[in-house]
């Protein structure tokens, strides 16, 4: 059988040679995370992971840095009520994050993009890059609806982009057809709550918002619109990776006092 060299990106599928060849040229991984929570009656639990996933594996098949396998539960408990919802804490979800980047250290490893698909993520991603600046490696988090939050308004209208309407349902719809079920889509507009004023920040859980899981108009959602969102993403996430290639590592860590 003719010998195909292939060149793989994904690190769960090299072997410990291969693993040690990648972090002997590069010092670059991209890490996806997201979570397993109610995404509507239309959209399958794992949205948020799973449009993660697919915009980190295409990204290293563009570029050749190393991706590992989607973590897939994060920070959700304002879901819970909403069956199957598997809920971490803020705390547990840094740290187990911040570990695998830093076994990823420990070969050398001192940029990672973490791509996540989960706004409820953010705060613990944002904490952890900070800590791990400090032991030495840079981390930069991506988050899709903002990369191309310039070109959204020209897709969806903001009924459109709340959690679990058209704006997700499109990229589902273009990634995963098979898993979302169009005949279940709804519109609900989201209902505020009694103390509700603009300028507060309220610890309020999706059931205090809406009775389907979805906030706004999903029925609109379309695989064509979802495949053009996707592209402008993959473009993005690629442009910051090949940014950071061209970085040194040096010019990424913190300063010294002057
Ligand atoms: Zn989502």
């Amino acid at each position: 059988m003719e010998k195909v060299n292939i060149v793989r990106v994904m690190l769960h599928e090299m072997s410990w040679a291969e693993a040690k060849g990648y972090f002997a040229r590069s010092d670059m991984a991209i890490v996806p995370v997201g979570s397993n929570e109610q995404h509507g009656p239309q959209n399958p639990l794992g949205t948020d992971h799973l449009i993660a996933k697919a915009i980190s594996e295409e990204t290293a098949k563009r570029t050749g840095v190393l991706c590992l396998q989607v973590i897939p539960y994060g920070v959700s408990s304002h879901h819970k009520q909403f069956w199957g919802t598997i809920y971490i804490s803020n705390k547990t979800f840094k740290n187990y994050v911040e570990e695998a980047c830093l076994s990823l250290g420990y070969y050398g490893i001192r940029k990672i993009i973490i791509v996540n698909g989960h706004g409820g993520n953010r705060c613990a991603l944002i904490d952890m890059s900070r800590e791990l600046r400090e032991k030495g490696i840079f981390v930069s988090v991506f988050q899709w609806w903002e990369a191309v939050s310039k070109i959204l308004p020209s897709f969806f209208t903001p009924e459109e982009e709340g959690h679990a309407a058209a704006e997700e349902t499109s990229l589902n719809l273009a990634l995963y057809p098979q898993i979302v079920n169009m005949d279940k889509a709804v519109d609900e507009e989201p209902r505020k709550h009694a103390i509700e004023v603009e300028g507060l920040k309220l610890p309020l859980d999706t059931v205090d918002e809406t009775s389907s899981g979805v906030f706004g108009k999903s029925t609109t959602a379309s695989a064509e619109k979802g495949k053009r969102v996707l592209e402008a993403v993959i473009n993005e996430l690629v442009k910051h990776v090949n940014t950071l290639k061209k970085t040194r590592i040096e010019d990424l860590m913190q300063k010294p006092r002057v």
